[in-house]
């Protein structure tokens, strides 16, 4: 079976290796002339780690990402409302990793390519129409720099696109620009000094105005310091208006239009927000934005992945968590129904769906980030005890409800590493690279 993947981010990427690894030929084209290391800090959760590290990347994330060990939940004033272990510290099988967007994309890349060989990205490429048979799909690209339409054969197609989808757009039709809640986000890194364990996260503030900050690497050569990956979160407009900028993750920041949200909004102790603005080069602004979910995303032998699906608010560390699991579903689907490829994606589109719709949903309420929003509301001048506010189990209740829904609980997360192995690949579909077959005589 030949698979086609549209869009050679996270989630096209890492379910082009899953795939490989089951016996399919997959290939990924991507729109952009190269793989570059665009973006700025995600965060990636335990359940999509644990998959991760079964396409055996941890020893990459640990060289170029940090293990988050907490997450601090402070109020706009530095006031902690919540504090909570992560990853290993909180007694996952795996860990979270505070990482480079582009970093994370490059590592899958570079596995990709180590295994399946170079041919099987192939940039440059953008998707611009399909059609399908009963028997196979017919994908059409175009290169940037014009020259003839290109057609590709497959067995299925598989839209992970991102938010702009084209493949999205063919199957549900023109939907509009994607929905803004009112949020501007200014995204950043720079290098910094380390604060607390030095693997710490803090989100603060509330509703009007959020701060997020972790740091996404450290390096030899700078020990006293670490890349510090920082969001400023201000609410300029409202729920529903057409967002002023173009949702673009690579549009360019102005320090004029974010100093008016740093002086007397944040005060916290560990960091000078200020100086972390004023000393990153160059930083982002991205409108908070999603799309209304789908009522399908399968069609006979097509489907879409990741925030061609699903996209979602950035809040509570999902976008790319939920693109690996997606991949994940996805490869063990196709393998199991090698016949009925249709069926597969049927399954897959019952299976993740129904998920993602309720992270996509929650996020639009705050996700877990709901904690420094209800404290706001309740104490809007600041607090003497955080217990006269909300208590520790409310707070927590609603972190871990959270973490529940979006499939992430330390026993969700440990549970499944027990029951699920990866599919095995039979000797005579198994695609041997160099690099397998010298792990497989090593052993
Ligand atoms: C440049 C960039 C920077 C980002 N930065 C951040 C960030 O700082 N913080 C954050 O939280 N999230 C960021 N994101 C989003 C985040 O990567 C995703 O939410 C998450 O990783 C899910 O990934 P995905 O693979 O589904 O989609 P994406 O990461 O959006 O990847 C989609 C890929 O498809 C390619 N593509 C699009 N249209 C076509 C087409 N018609 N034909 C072929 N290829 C196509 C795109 O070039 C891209 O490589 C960024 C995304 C991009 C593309």
């Amino acid at each position: 079976m030949r698979a086609i993947i549209a869009g050679g981010g996270i989630g096209g990427l890492t379910l082009a290796l899953m795939l490989h690894r089951r016996g399919f030929k997959a290939t990924v084209f991507e729109q952009a002339e190269s793989v570059r290391t665009l973006g700025v800090g995600i965060n990636t959760l335990p359940h999509a780690i644990k998959e991760l590290a079964e396409l055996d990347l941890l020893p990459a994330l640990d060289k170029m990402a940090i293990r988050t060990e907490e997450l601090i939940y402070k109020s706009a004033r530095g006031q902690e409302i919540l504090r909570q272990p992560r990853g290993l510290h909180a007694g996952y099988d795996f860990p979270q990793f505070s990482i480079h967007r582009g970093m994370l994309q490059k590592a899958i890349y570079d596995a990709c390519v180590a295994e399946m060989g170079c041919d099987a990205i192939i940039t440059n490429h953008r998707l611009v129409d399909f059609a399908q048979t009963k028997s196979g799909v017919a994908a059409t690209f175009v290169r940037r720099d014009g020259g003839p339409e290109e057609t590709m054969l497959g067995d299925v197609l598989i839209g992970a696109d991102g938010i702009h989808s084209n493949v999205r757009r063919k199957l549900r039709g023109e939907e509009g620009a994607p929905r803004w809640n009112g949020v501007m986000m200014w995204r950043g890194a720079t290098w910094s000094k380390p604060f607390l364990t030095g693997r710490s996260m803090i989100i603060a503030g509330g509703m009007g105005a959020k701060l997020v900050l972790y740091p996404i690497h450290t390096h030899p050569d700078r020990p006293n310091e670490t890349v510090m990956n920082w969001v400023i979160c201000v609410k300029t407009g409202e729920d529903g208006d057409p967002s002023p900028k173009r949702d673009d993750w690579s549009r360019p920041g102005a320090a004029r239009e974010v100093e008016p949200y740093i002086d007397g909004v944040f005060t916290l102790d560990e960091v000078n927000v200020r100086a972390l603005v004023e000393t990153t080069p160059e930083f982002y602004v991205y409108p908070m934005c999603d799309r209304d979910p789908l009522p399908n995303w399968s069609e006979g032998r097509v489907t879409l992945l990741g925030d061609a699906a699903h996209p979602m608010y950035p809040v509570g560390s999902n976008g790319a968590s939920q693109a690996i699991l997606d991949a994940r579903k996805l490869a063990d689907l196709l393998a199991e129904h090698r016949d009925n490829p249709e069926a597969a994606l049927a399954a897959y589109d019952a299976d993740r769906r129904p998920k993602t719709t309720a992270i996509v949903e929650a996020n639009r309420k705050g996700g877990p980030e709901q904690v420094i929003d209800l404290v706001e509301a309740r104490a809007p001048d600041g607090f003497d005890s955080i217990d006269d506010v909300a208590s520790p189990e409310e707070l927590r209740a609603i972190v871990g409800d959270y973490q529940q829904m979006a499939g992430f609980t330390t026993e969700q997360v440990n549970a499944a590493t027990e029951e699920t192995a990866p599919t095995p690949v039979t000797p005579a579909t198994a695609p041997k690279s160099k690099r397998q077959r010298a792990q497989a005589a090593s052993a």
